[in-house]
């Protein structure tokens, strides 16, 4: 019976693919889609909870376990490549069935990668049991540091260094306006071990103040140094405007009730598909201009054209690029990344 089911799921699946194909609409590229699972149960308690307190979500609904299971073997028939990353407002982990759908994820043929995130509390032998049959080779792990939630630092940096030589792995530090003074430190002992990080500006209220539109001009001074890229810092702290996008072209956001949009910031993105019902999705047939002043999206702001422009990814990790104008600009310092017009 299951054998059977598995055969009809191959063909609707060639379908699918094929019924694309005739189309010519399938993009070229491989497709980012971030799927907001909603899963929010967590063993942390960070004062700053971004993931709980980004109001822009509220436009999806509740974790839904059956939904779950759907919406991911519709992710698994899309006619052409896609790095998934799962989204959560808790620590991934605590879900079984969430572990078990990105490892039935990281095993299918049109998955080219998945990118997961955890609070990195557990061990690794943990971390080896929660991870078993994933394809490795398609798995990235961020992991988030919490300052005010690891109870033994030197314990958390050795998971992260077994962790490191298994995966394409990076740590994600918050620009939380108290911890901001000692982001710089930590980034410097994590980097010492190998170990990339990036910084991610903190949206939410601090002291009745609106972030990230007030941080100060010190604490911009001091973030500039940590930030991953100019990228970064120009759209997490200085709120830059977006232009041209690629969401909704090449890069999809897939809610919990299988609404596909461009992008998670809010009501004003369209529907364009609905993975609860089919594996279709109608992308646009380019980038098109972004409706909103910031995108403060997570990190969605990779999927803008000036990204591309100036950045690429090198790797399965959604969240690890490089300039493309290093080399250049040893030569020519005013190409420098930091002294370009962006
Ligand atoms: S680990 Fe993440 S989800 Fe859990 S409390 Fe901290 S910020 Fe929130
Ligand atoms: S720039 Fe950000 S907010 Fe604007 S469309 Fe792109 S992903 Fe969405």
């Amino acid at each position: 019976m299951r054998h059977l089911k598995n055969v009809q799921q191959q063909i609707i699946r060639k379908f699918f693919m094929l019924f694309g194909s005739l189309k010519n609409n399938a993009p070229e590229k491989i497709i980012n889609i971030r799927f907001y699972t909603n899963f929010n149960i967590c063993n942390y308690s960070c004062p700053y909870c971004i993931a709980g307190q980004n109001d822009k979500q509220n436009m999806t609904t509740r974790w839904d376990s059956a939904n779950l299971d759907q919406i991911i073997q519709n992710l698994t028939y899309l006619p052409y490549k896609i790095n998934v990353r799962i989204g959560v407002k808790g620590e991934f982990f605590l879900s079984k069935k969430l572990t078990e759908g990105t490892r039935l994820l990281s095993l299918a043929d049109n998955v080219h990668s998945v990118n997961l995130i955890t609070n990195l509390s557990f061990s690794y032998k943990q971390y080896e049991n929660f991870l078993h049959g994933f394809d490795h080779s398609k798995t990235s792990i961020v992991a988030s540091y919490h300052p005010s939630e690891i109870k033994d630092k030197e314990k958390w940096i050795q998971v992260a260094c077994h962790i490191k030589k298994r995966y394409d792995f990076a740590v994600v530090l918050v620009g939380y306006p108290p911890f901001i003074k000692d982001l710089l430190k930590i980034k410097k002992e994590l980097t010492g071990y190998g170990i990339e990080v990036f910084v991610q500006g903190f949206i939410g209220n601090y002291n009745g103040r609106e972030y990230p539109g007030a941080y100060t001009v010190e604490e911009k001074k001091l973030l500039r140094k940590v930030f991953y890229s100019r990228h970064d810092y120009e759209f997490f702290a200085e709120s830059k405007k977006p232009g041209l996008c690629n969401a909704g072209y090449r890069s999809f956001y897939v809610d919990m009730t299988g609404m596909v949009r461009p992008c998670g910031m809010g009501a004003l993105s369209p529907v364009i598909g609905n993975l609860l019902s089919n594996p279709e999705i109608k992308p646009w047939d380019g980038p098109r201009p972004c409706m909103y002043d910031a995108c403060l999206c997570d990190t969605e702001n990779i999927n803008t054209v000036i990204f591309e422009q100036h950045y690429r990814q090198t790797g399965i990790n959604q969240h690890k690029y490089i300039y493309r104008f290093k080399n250049e600009a040893e030569k020519f310092p005013q190409m420098d990344e930091w002294k370009i017009n962006y």
